[in-house]
């Protein structure tokens, strides 16, 4: 969406803005798999290569029943940007099958894993293409993945996929990193306000592996006060703090955070308009919307889930003090730390956790500060920063390349 402005602002010719606009190569494939039951069914699977001059392209595979070839093909372009903005040395990508993880047994979830390998792995690899977890698949694919791979090309490749189990060569510090990323962003973000972290609040939207580790980290980093936290069902509240590691527990336990002692259950949408310093949207997309931007009442607004609002709310926001930190760099963490694997899988060399997460605060504070003085030197937001700076090095990669 805000690729017409980063192209106007650069004055991109209107050549390499085509090109920009549409993935580089788009590959699709029906996987016809046997079910428990004896019979077959056919799945729809995709792999949209958006853009590799910077690199091998690199992005997520997804597993879920409304897949659509244009929401890969959105979010293959996301990954793009993300990885020119944080500076890592890759293009972007996504993958999809069209299928119902809840509705599939262990056995029928492997053999698509498999069959989507046999499908793509030519235009797959360490050099070409790397994909990695995302919504609906985990570390247990990725290794049917790496093994069916290994198994077609006749030799090992660790680096061909990443967010891979560690017994096989997945990298310390995986799990946590996007919310790390993410609690770097914001004490990078409160130094610039000078809102000291120990003494400020925050409430976070969504309590999965991105919400669930920022509101743990900052809590245990910077002694931030976290307000609220919440899951699809509600948000549990309490204006003394909550001790963040017990509500996960608890949600760990029960299944929700419903009825954690001490705490009061408001619902999703107050949680985002509470009186916070730092507001954390760590769960879906358009949660905030033209009709709640207006009611935000926090200083930072750390973009931790992909696309939390919409495109009417930023107009909203642009006009506020909001001090905002734009998804694909707030949550740039993962890829961050995904590349860091396939460095350690290529060199055969495996980091300790404090070498990786040093790493990852490396590339972040600077993708951060990189983003920060561009805004305020050329007067413009955080995000329009953001895409500029990102569409700046694709296109300067394409150029050199005589792609443009
Ligand atoms: P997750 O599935 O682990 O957690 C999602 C959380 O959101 C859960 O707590 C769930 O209960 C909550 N939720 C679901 N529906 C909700 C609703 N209607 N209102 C409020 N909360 C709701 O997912 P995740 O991996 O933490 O991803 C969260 C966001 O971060 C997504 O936008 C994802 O694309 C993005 N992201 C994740 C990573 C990563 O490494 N996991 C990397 C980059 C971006």
């Amino acid at each position: 969406m805000q690729l017409g402005e980063a192209a106007k602002f650069l004055k991109l010719e209107p050549k390499l803005h085509k090109l920009l606009r549409e993935p580089a190569r788009i590959f699709k494939a029906n996987l016809k798999i046997k079910l428990d039951n004896g019979k077959t069914k056919i799945f729809q699977a995709f792999r949209v290569q958006y853009n590799d001059a910077r690199g091998p392209c690199k992005g997520g595979i997804r597993y879920h029943p409304e897949e659509t070839l244009d929401t890969i093909k959105a979010l293959a372009a996301w990954m793009t940007w993300k990885c020119a903005v944080v500076g890592i040395p890759y293009g972007g990508a996504k993958g999809g099958v069209v299928c119902n993880t809840k509705e599939l047994s262990e056995k029928e979830l492997e053999r698509i894993s498999r069959a989507y390998i046999r499908a793509f792995w030519k235009h797959l690899g360490p050099d070409q293409d790397v994909p990695a977890p995302d919504v609906y698949t985990s570390g247990k694919e990725m290794a049917w993945m790496l093994d069916e791979y290994e198994k077609i090309i006749g030799k090992k490749s660790p680096a061909m996929i990443t967010g891979k189990p560690l017994a096989l060569g997945g990298s310390l510090g995986r799990d946590s990193a996007t919310g790390m990323g993410a609690v770097i962003c914001i004490r990078e973000a409160a130094k610039h306000l000078k809102i000291d972290l120990g003494k400020a609040t925050a409430a976070v939207q969504g309590a999965g592996n991105v919400g669930g580790w920022t509101a743990k980290l900052l809590q245990q980093k910077f002694g931030t006060k976290i307000i609220a936290i919440s899951d699809s069902k509600c948000a549990v509240y309490s204006e003394k703090g909550l001790d963040v590691e017990k509500v996960l527990a608890h949600k760990e336990k029960t299944g929700q955070l419903h009825n954690f002692p001490g705490t009061k259950c408001i619902t999703n949408e107050q949680l985002l308009e509470l009186k916070t310093d730092i507001l954390v949207p760590a769960a879906l997309e358009n949660q905030i919307t033209k009709d709640n931007a207006a009611k935000l009442k926090c200083k930072i607004l750390a973009e931790a889930a992909n696309g939390p609002a919409t495109k009417d709310a930023d107009a909203v926001l642009k006009k506020t003090k909001i001090f905002l930190i734009p998804d694909f760099l707030c949550n740039a963490g993962g890829v961050t730390v995904s590349y860091l694997e396939w460095v350690q899988n290529r060199t055969g060399y495996y980091w300790k956790l404090n070498e990786v997460n040093d790493k990852l605060d490396e590339v972040m504070t600077k993708a951060f500060w990189d983003v920060t003085n561009f805004a305020e030197k050329n007067k413009i937001t955080m995000r329009v920063a953001a895409y500029v700076l990102a569409v700046q090095k694709v296109a300067e990669a394409m150029k050199l390349r005589g792609l443009a």
